[in-house]
């Protein structure tokens, strides 16, 4: 048995009597991250990062017991150092490293590693055994830079604007949002935003400092609303919800749109392939520069991921079953 174990609460470290990112209810979680895969109602003392505190108290309840560390600040437990290092998936986002006699095992949460210009970019991290995400585990997933593909967004408004359409994005409410937000706002454009989204920029807006945003209310003039962005999260799509808003153009945000078919099958008129997880590339150099011996797979395309790090990198590699799932895609 190693430092970390696969239990049915979720990863456990026996030596320390902690879980990382447990599924059910537990004495003490280390969160990676506030998204609801990963920071789970229910236990009864959280350790995240910083940024994730008041995160965590937005989307489990205020007074949630949280002890908040810094990245690279070490806690030790029962003579095990537990240290978080940025992922930079979302804001606050944590990869988790766990020492113990020199054995060191990371747990990389969800990552990606391209600057999003919003989170604190991700640190490859040094270690004998890593688990890694691989939502987007497959040679087909490729990225483009993050700025190209807001160029793409800006020429799309822009021709909505030509055509008098609004233009409506759908796209996760903690992670991606505050990534088109930041990252369009140069561009000259103010926000509306669906109440969820609208939550997450309040949270937020106690620790760090984002562009003003306005909530998707009754009181906006066509007029207005034409000039703006309109941002909401993929499940408030349906027809009854949009309706109020045509005519419009209805652009998703998700690494899947890198996918032919993926934009018809969720009725959009356009597809933008912005993630917040790693692409095939940017997993495969994350798990390189760990150095790691040893490599569990978890999360999307584990299989094909594994096979590859055995076969084409000599990586002893294999696939865990967890109960994270595409959250924010
Ligand atoms: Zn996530
Ligand atoms: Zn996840």
């Amino acid at each position: 048995m190693g430092l970390i174990s696969f239990t049915d609460n979720g990863l456990y470290c026996k030596q320390g009597d902690f879980y990382i990112d447990p599924w059910k209810p537990v004495h003490r979680a280390v969160t990676t991250h506030a998204h609801s895969d990963h920071a789970r109602w229910g236990s009864k003392l959280y350790l995240a990062h910083k940024d994730s505190y008041y995160l965590l108290k937005a989307r489990l309840y205020e007074d949630i017991a949280i002890q908040s560390v810094d990245y690279g600040q070490t806690i030790s437990i029962n003579n095990v150092k537990i240290t978080l290092f940025p992922a930079g998936h979302i804001i606050g986002s944590a990869q988790v490293r766990v020492e113990y006699k020199g054995e060191v095992w990371v747990v990389s949460g969800d990552y990606k590693t391209e600057d999003d210009l919003v989170s604190v970019p991700f640190e490859p991290v040094k270690c004998n055994t890593f688990i890694t995400e691989s939502t987007f585990g497959l040679p087909i997933y490729q990225w483009q830079k993050q700025s190209s593909i807001m160029e793409d967004i800006h020429l799309w408004v822009q021709a909505n604007q030509a055509a008098g359409r609004n233009s409506i994005l759908t796209a996760y409410s903690l992670g991606k949002a505050q990534r088109l937000i930041h990252n369009l706002t140069p561009y000259g454009y103010k926000f509306y935003v669906h109440g969820a989204i609208y939550a997450m920029q309040e949270a937020i807006a106690r620790f760090m400092k984002m562009p003003a945003v306005d909530y998707l209310g009754a009181d906006i003039t066509k007029e207005e609303m034409k000039k703006r962005i309109i941002i909401i999260p993929p499940s408030a799509d349906s027809a009854a919800y949009l309706k109020r808003m045509q005519p419009f153009s209805l652009g998703v945000c998700s690494g899947w749109m890198q996918v032919r078919g993926a934009q018809r099958r969720r009725n959009a008129d356009a597809g933008f392939a912005l993630s917040d997880h790693a692409d095939w590339q940017g997993l495969l150099q994350a798990i390189n520069a760990t150095g790691a011996e040893c490599v569990y797979a978890t999360h999307g395309f584990t299989a094909p991921l594994a096979r590859y790090l055995r076969e084409e990198m000599g990586i002893k590699a294999d696939v865990v079953k967890t109960s994270f799932g595409e959250d924010e895609e």
